[in-house]
């Protein structure tokens, strides 16, 4: 009986192995197919002055529009795109498509801001990134300091002396680098220095617990080690209005959240850019 019960386990533990893994190979087929449909869109979610209301920059957040499933978000289909080598060309095609539209605004006299890119380290370690980046500078002519690209901190350690170096040849071009999530990963102050890094992206977890005093007390730390290493700083999440009051307080210049928008489809965000001159405030 024993050897059935292991038996039955076995059996069980093989079919669920064996969906998961047509389920990651279908999965991979999709979105092969959605990125040969054109099935992919970029949301946009502004960066807003703290002090003005102005919008500083856009945020490229992308969205999988499945003509039966509707709008998935990225947490559904990233890590799998990151193992089945797909990333590469969707973040070929996140980049090439948020530069365009950085310089598609510009000419339509929307606004000259920066566009943000969330970068995955697949890209990096495969090689030609910087050629490709390169070749978009040059055909695209987009200003290089209006394209910023995002990573998290556990990002930037994977594989890390091939990354920084490739991280400071990008940086070197003008492009500008932001550490996203900061807080949520294992940075030390040693590792803050030696990041070419341009902006800390203070995670939304600290954000959401800005009324508690050690909350306050992480938040504030942060914003004090951004200005001692000449940091932009960003808060992410912002929510309500009580913590945009907070960060008028705090010395913060920046901040994204769904208080003043949530990431948009680029047609709406151009709604929002001529409606909204200054945002919230
Ligand atoms: P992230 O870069 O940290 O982006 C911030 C996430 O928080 C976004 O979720 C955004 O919609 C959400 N958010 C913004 N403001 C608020 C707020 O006030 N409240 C709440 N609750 N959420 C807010 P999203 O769009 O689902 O993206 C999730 C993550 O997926 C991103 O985190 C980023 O790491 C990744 N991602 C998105 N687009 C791309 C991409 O094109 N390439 C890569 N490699 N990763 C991407
Ligand atoms: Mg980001
Ligand atoms: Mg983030
Ligand atoms: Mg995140």
């Amino acid at each position: 009986e024993a050897k059935n019960a292991g038996k039955n386990q076995f059996k069980f533990f093989t079919e669920s192995l064996h969906q998961q893994l047509v389920h990651e190979i279908e999965l991979e087929n999709n979105m092969q197919r959605a990125l040969d449909n054109g099935e992919f869109e970029l949301y946009y979610q502004p960066k807003i002055s703290v002090t003005t209301g102005q919008v500083t920059g856009a945020e490229a957040l992308i969205r999988w529009i499945d003509p039966n499933k509707g709008v998935i978000t990225p947490d559904r289909f990233i890590p799998s795109a990151e193992k089945s080598g797909l990333m590469v060309p969707l973040g070929d095609w996140v980049l090439e498509t948020a530069v365009r539209q950085q310089i598609d605004w510009k000419k339509r006299g929307l606004g000259d801001f920066q566009v943000s890119v969330n970068l995955s380290p697949v890209q990096l370690i495969n090689n030609h990134f910087e050629e490709k980046l390169n070749r978009l500078i040059q055909e695209s002519g987009i200003t290089p300091s209006k394209l910023d690209v995002e990573m998290t901190e556990s990002q930037f350690m994977e594989n890390s002396e091939q990354n920084l170096s490739l991280l400071h040849a990008i940086q070197q071009k003008g492009i500008s680098i932001s550490l996203d999530d900061f807080g949520t990963g294992y940075s030390s102050l040693a590792y803050l220095k030696k990041f070419p890094i341009n902006t800390l992206k203070i995670d939304k977890t600290f954000m959401d617990d800005y009324d508690t005093e050690s909350g306050a007390i992480f938040i504030e730390t942060i914003i004090k080690i951004a200005q001692t290493l000449n940091l932009n700083v960003v808060a992410e999440g912002i929510e309500h209005p009580e913590q945009l009051d907070y960060l008028v307080k705090t010395g913060c210049e920046t901040y994204q959240g769904f208080f003043c928008s949530r990431p948009l489809p680029a047609a709406e965000f151009e709604k929002f850019l001529t409606m909204e001159k200054s945002c919230c405030h």
